[in-house]
């Protein structure tokens, strides 16, 4: 395409109406159509990223290949469209406000008063557009965070607001909202979306499309009175019904022709046809499992289902390609300590001990592992979840009694697990982990080697603790092994078991790489071993 065309995804009415979904639904049409596509979100909120706010907040932490620490939406935007995202995807107020108020002290502004108009909103507008730099994507996809009249977004929806008046139609707006259904009348309402425009209109931005969510069906009645009330073509008026699985929604975009909605207002000729039919074909296994296996995954952050968004995510894509439904028992990690892993796990086909920081629930994690070995469970440990299958292979099967990570106990007489030697001079906590993405080096005749298929492989980090290899001849000898190493510093990045039927724990994330088209190797060989104890029982 000649240059590239902007669109942005604002949310009226109320926060949770899945912008992030609609958003990668609409890039992986547009991508099917053969157009380059990314997508970017801004966070309204004053932190610099969300790596130091704790999951209960906004849930996950994802990480990116770059090493940026971001909104978990940037996770869905890579699992629907397979295309690695960056720091640039990802901005919030506070990174906005940092790099104005650098630029000031560095005297750039020459002088001037610097202002929220025209400096912040010069600021958000070149994060965009820095994303169409060289023409490199056709459509930059822009969500931004919040709810239409938070003091917060104002400054977001003016640029878009400036971008709209200085590009024309090379920008266009979604505004997604709620059609609320109201049992005692019997009713949909379109009153609160009228409201929302209105507000949205008294920002000075006209929205291009509306997104209704709704729980039932729009009639032709109802979508022109929205079109009606709110200034846009019926056919701008997309409905976003309820949907069994978020990886339904592209399909029902769609049917509801947002893609060609989007073209058309753009200017765009419609030329090439969708081609979906690899996503249909997921969708297909997805909704017809000939197993059905239950997974327990233990962490301390279970009640929210969000803080391990990336994991059971990643457990959609494994369980479609094994034809299985997978059912999560989420453990708590705490109440394993208090009530004992034979309660809590009896009767599971596979044990994921979860990543995670600090010491609560940290003497159930290692209680997990032990009765995932002892018991011969499938066991994946990810991050936290590897170093308390080190812990306990110390403690129970080396006979290091009071063995520890130092960042539970920094007294431990033996530290197994232990501050990685450049994380010792930090003593910031925003962004200063080890980060990103790094290559390992995998050795052949491994359960990660029959896993991967290959003898490099690079994956995403977010650690500041390690395996500490003065132990390592210690566990290799009693059965423990070091499998991937991480070629220029040495850190073991993957540990296994040889006399258990699939035990593996891993320093990185793979959750963060699963995507619908590319299914995680390590989440699809963890649930065929499920499959196979489920089988075998
Ligand atoms: N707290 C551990 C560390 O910093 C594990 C981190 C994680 O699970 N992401 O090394």
């Amino acid at each position: 395409m000649a240059h590239t065309k902007f669109i942005f995804v604002t949310g009226g009415v109320t926060s949770s109406l899945g912008k992030g979904i609609i958003s990668a639904s609409l890039a992986k049409l547009l991508q099917s159509r053969g157009f380059k596509v990314t997508i970017q979100k801004f966070d309204p909120y004053i932190n610099i990223d969300p790596g130091t706010l704790n999951p209960y907040e906004h849930g996950e932490c994802y990480v990116t290949e770059d090493g940026a620490e971001t909104d978990l939406d940037l996770g869905h935007y890579e699992r629907f469209s397979n295309e690695p995202t960056s720091q640039a995807n990802n901005i919030t107020t506070g990174r906005i406000y940092l790099s104005v108020i650098e630029k000031e002290r560095k005297g750039e502004y020459l002088g001037s008063t610097v202002q929220v108009i025209p400096h912040i909103t010069d600021e958000i507008k070149s994060s965009v557009k820095l994303l169409g730099r060289k023409n490199q994507y056709d459509f930059v996809i822009t969500e931004i965070g919040g709810t239409v009249g938070d003091i917060e977004s104002l400054p977001y929806i003016e640029a878009v607001r400036q971008m709209k008046w200085e590009m024309g139609n090379d920008v266009l707006v979604i505004h997604l909202t709620l059609v609320p259904y109201l049992a005692a009348a019997g009713e949909l309402k379109t009153k609160p979306t009228q409201h929302s425009v209105k507000m949205l209109l008294e920002q000075g931005v006209q929205p291009d499309i509306i997104v209704a969510r709704t729980e039932h069906p729009l009639n032709s009645h109802l979508r022109e009175k929205i079109a009606r009330f709110c200034n846009v073509a019926p056919s701008s008026v997309i409905e976003s019904i309820d949907a069994e699985s978020i990886y339904d929604v592209p399909i029902l975009m769609r049917q509801e022709k947002l893609d060609t909605e989007v073209l058309k207002l753009v200017n765009v000729p419609v030329e090439n046809d969708l081609d979906i039919y690899n996503w249909e074909i997921f969708l297909e296994k997805l909704k017809n499992p000939k197993f059905e296996v239950e997974i327990a995954l233990v962490g301390k952050y279970v009640e929210l289902k969000d803080a391990y968004k990336s994991i059971l995510e990643s457990f959609v894509h494994a369980g479609a390609i094994n034809e299985a439904k997978i059912n999560i028992r989420l453990v708590h990690s705490e109440l394993v300590e208090s009530e004992g892993a034979e309660k809590l796990l009896n009767g599971v086909s596979g044990i994921l001990v979860a990543p995670g920081f600090g010491e609560r629930g940290i003497e159930g994690k290692i209680s997990a592992v032990r009765y995932a070995r002892e018991n011969k469970i499938p066991f994946l440990g990810i991050c936290l979840g590897m170093q308390s299958a080190v812990i306990e292979y110390a403690r129970n099967v080396i006979g290091l009694k009071e063995a520890h990570s130092t960042e539970f106990n920094d007294k431990t007489n033996f530290p197994v697990i232990d501050l990685m030697e450049d994380q010792k001079k930090i003593s910031g906590l925003g962004g200063t982990m080890r980060l990103g993405a790094y290559p390992c080096k995998i050795k052949t005749d491994s359960l990660a080697f029959n896993t991967y298929e290959v003898s490099e492989i690079r994956e995403r980090h977010r650690h500041r603790f390690e395996f500490n290899d003065h132990y390592l001849a210690q566990f290799e000898k009693a059965g423990m092994f070091a499998t991937g190493i991480n070629p220029k510093e040495n850190l073991v990045e993957i540990v296994e078991l040889k006399d258990h039927p699939w035990f593996m724990g891993v320093q990185f994330h793979p959750e963060y790489k699963s995507t619908v088209a590319k299914p995680h190797p390590v989440f699809v060989k963890f649930v065929k071993a499920a499959i196979t104890k489920q089988e075998g029982k």
